[in-house]
């Protein structure tokens, strides 16, 4: 199914529903926002003469324009380009020019510093706050079919991951991708309908935009809070104001929220944020002792999903029941775990020559789904090396337990190999976070003479707490293995992260100096 003509069905459901707002704000109807997205569709491809196919990059932060300019692009058959607005003027030029963008919609202060790039890639920038793309809504609109002959596998979303060696590649996702991806949403995460809204407080440039689509899908409204970002007062505001609100968030958004509501007077998790349905996270590990602290505070309503850029969102999932079910049980086994493999994905644990491994055995884990991206954009190696057969190499380690549970250890590249045994850091980050000082943890491997590699934890201990390296290294022992114990402690303020929360372990490798060893805060 072309997601322009899902869209068009959805316009004849739920015509005079809510589909689009910002914060608190009126919304604008199924009916209204169909308007808006022909009218801009008729724009791109009659008066800016984009052919299908060509693509579109969207360099802004979350705003309703943002909503409106992706299902004007699939109406008129073009595939959307997100960047994160964050990134350097010169790293959104990689994409511009790598992705051969005709077109660039932006705002702001971003629209006027990619203004020199975008004369020299003869890419178009557009400011969704200025004139043209004004004029462009005020137009005539392309008819409500005009979408829906472009085949399921045309390319929807163009996605540049982030990327940690090397240039970063452009994952191509088709409609078909998107609308299987929203479809496991449904099945394995939330089931949605028209009393359901969802929080843009994730970035719209990353996984979060495409949550859009199981909204939409089945008449929800999306409201894109005026911050356009997390703002935890407006957020908590909102969460008053609309009864049936959800939203995606990394887990360490979670963390900063329930540190925010710890703050507020204390009273019960449903008064807390009534309007709350579902906090479904995902992304980066989900610590045990982090989930029982967001039930705590937000009760039974946090979900969990594994997933990356190149099958997004779905590979496994744990729903918000079972979540609260674990952590009322005790059954930390589960809640260490990314949950089961989502209804339409295979997932698949295979040893270094590509044979399955027995239960409970490390190994690499392997998607085949009609979610897994059709390759990488003009670049066959690295596409052949990441999926060959069909089958998406996702780089993850992880192991299925007898329940069918996946467990993931790490990416292979933080596996960290001491004296010439693997460590997987997540073990040792669980452990740390145990104590009730320890706000934050990041575990790398650090260049070591006698072992190779030593393990180097990051500490960020809670504010007014104290530890030191002796009482972390107690509650090491009395938990892990010796060899995996970190052999060098370093207390920071904060950690690294990116826009979308992921702690940066690459940055914490490239900035490593022995010296800062001394950096005992
Ligand atoms: P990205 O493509 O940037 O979304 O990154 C995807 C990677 O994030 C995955 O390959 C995993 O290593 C990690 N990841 C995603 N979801 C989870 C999760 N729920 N728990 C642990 N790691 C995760």
């Amino acid at each position: 199914m072309h997601l322009s003509r899902l869209f068009q069905r959805s316009v004849r459901m739920f015509g005079d529903r809510p589909a689009l707002a910002r914060g608190a704000a009126p919304a604008l109807t199924y009916a209204a926002l169909d308007l808006r997205v022909r009218a801009l569709a008729r724009w791109l491809r009659e008066d800016q003469q984009l052919q299908p196919g060509d693509r579109v990059v969207l360099a802004m932060k979350n705003c309703t324009e943002y909503a409106v300019a992706l299902l004007a692009l699939w109406h008129a058959r073009l595939c959307a380009v997100p960047v994160n607005n964050k990134l350097h003027p010169s790293e959104i030029g990689y994409v511009l020019e790598n992705s051969g963008a005709r077109l660039c919609f932006s705002q702001g202060a971003l629209h006027e510093a990619l203004g020199p790039l975008a004369t020299q890639t003869s890419v178009r920038l557009v400011d969704v706050q200025g004139p043209a793309w004004q004029a462009a809504l005020a137009g005539s609109a392309l008819p409500a079919d005009a979408g829906v002959h472009g085949g399921d596998g045309e390319l929807a979303w163009l996605f540049y991951t982030s990327g940690t060696t090397g240039r970063p590649k452009g994952v191509m996702l088709s409609h078909a991708n998107l609308v299987a991806m929203a479809l496991n949403f449904h099945a394995d995460v939330l089931t949605i309908d028209e009393r359901d809204a969802l929080l843009h407080v994730a970035p719209m440039s990353h996984g979060g935009g495409l949550y859009g689509i199981p909204y939409w899908m089945h008449g929800g409204l999306q409201v894109v809070p005026e911050s356009g970002g997390l703002d935890e007062a407006e957020l908590f505001a909102l969460l008053h104001h609309y009864p049936r609100a959800s939203m995606f968030a990394a887990p360490t958004i979670v963390t900063r929220m329930v540190q925010h509501a710890r703050g507020l007077p204390p009273v019960a998790a449903q008064e807390r944020c009534p309007g709350l349905r579902c906090l479904f996270t995902g992304g980066a590990p989900f610590y045990v002792e982090d989930v029982k602290a967001a039930v705590a505070c937000f009760g039974p309503r946090v979900a969990q999903m594994y997933g990356q850029g190149e099958t997004p969102m779905t590979i496994t999932a744990l729903r918000a029941e079972r979540i609260a079910q674990a952590v009322a049980e005790g059954d930390d086994t589960l809640l260490a775990s990314v949950g089961w493999e989502q209804t339409a994905v295979e997932v698949d644990i295979l040893d270094a020559d590509g044979a399955p491994v027995p239960p409970d055995t490390l190994g690499e884990v392997v998607v085949r789904s009609p979610t897994v991206m059709l390759g990488y954009w003009n670049n066959p190696e690295a596409t052949a090396q990441a999926m060959p057969g069909g089958a998406l190499r996702t780089g993850d380690v992880g192991l299925v337990d007898a329940r069918g549970l996946l467990h993931l250890k790490d990416r292979s590249k933080d596996v960290i190999i001491s004296g010439g045994t693997n460590i997987y850091p997540r073990e040792v980050e669980e452990a740390l976070l145990r104590h009730p000082a320890v706000e934050e943890v990041s575990v790398i491997g650090t260049p070591d003479a006698e072992w190779g590699e030593a393990v180097t934890a990051f500490v960020v201990r809670r504010a007014g707490a104290a530890v030191d390296e002796a009482a972390l290294d107690q509650l090491c022992i009395d938990s892990i293995a010796r060899f995996k114990r970190p052999k060098h402690y370093v207390f920071v303020p904060q950690l690294p992260k990116n826009p979308t929360g992921k702690v940066l372990k690459s940055e914490l490798r490239k900035n490593y100096r022995p010296a800062a060893l001394s950096v005992h805060a």
